[in-house]
């Protein structure tokens, strides 16, 4: 709970809880050591890997920075830390899952969750349903996936990397 709502929301109760919504942006290089993509929970045999302290997922990252943005539970760096060696290597759904006990732990479920990936490749369309299917699995609640490209522009269009956005809505239990 924010500090807005202890101290603000308390003088002004005629008002009820709305739900609210968050946003997160993730961005990560492809890695050059070979390993395996891992997005939006799936793993593509034969795309190449994002570098980072977890398993790179950018599509898990946004939408676990959209949840505590929501929640006003600060994000995602604040809460894992890259310094923390329980979370290195950590896969997406397991980011996921413990961003959804937190809020749980807060007062909040998850209404739905939009996530779209921005990049040239791997072609999302191909495997979009299979990555809703997981991505639901491991928030508990609808995540629908979409993805765009830039046209060539920037760090996507050049292929250096693969970026996420993603917006979130809870609601108080
Ligand atoms: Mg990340």
């Amino acid at each position: 709970m924010s500090e807005f709502e202890r101290d603000v929301v308390p003088l002004r109760q005629e008002i009820p809880m709305l739900p609210r919504v968050g946003v997160g942006v993730d961005v990560h290089p492809f890695a050059t050591d070979g390993r395996t993509l891992m997005l939006g929970c799936l793993e593509w045999d034969g795309e190449t890997g994002l570098a980072g302290h977890s398993d790179g997922d950018v599509a898990a990252h946004a939408v676990c920075d959209a949840l505590l943005s929501a929640a006003g539970l600060g994000d995602l760096g604040s809460v894992f830390g890259t310094s923390d060696p329980r979370w290195s290597g950590a896969e997406g759904a397991e980011l996921l899952t413990e961003t959804v006990r937190l809020l749980g732990g807060d007062g909040w479920m998850v209404g739905n969750v939009a996530v779209q990936i921005v990049g040239e490749r791997p072609r999302i369309a191909t495997r979009r349903g299979e990555a809703e299917a997981a991505m639901s699995a491991a928030v508990g609640a609808h995540v629908s996936v979409s993805a765009t490209t830039t046209d060539g522009l920037g760090l996507t269009g050049r292929g250096e990397g693969l970026a996420a956005i993603a917006t979130a809505l809870v609601i108080r239990r």
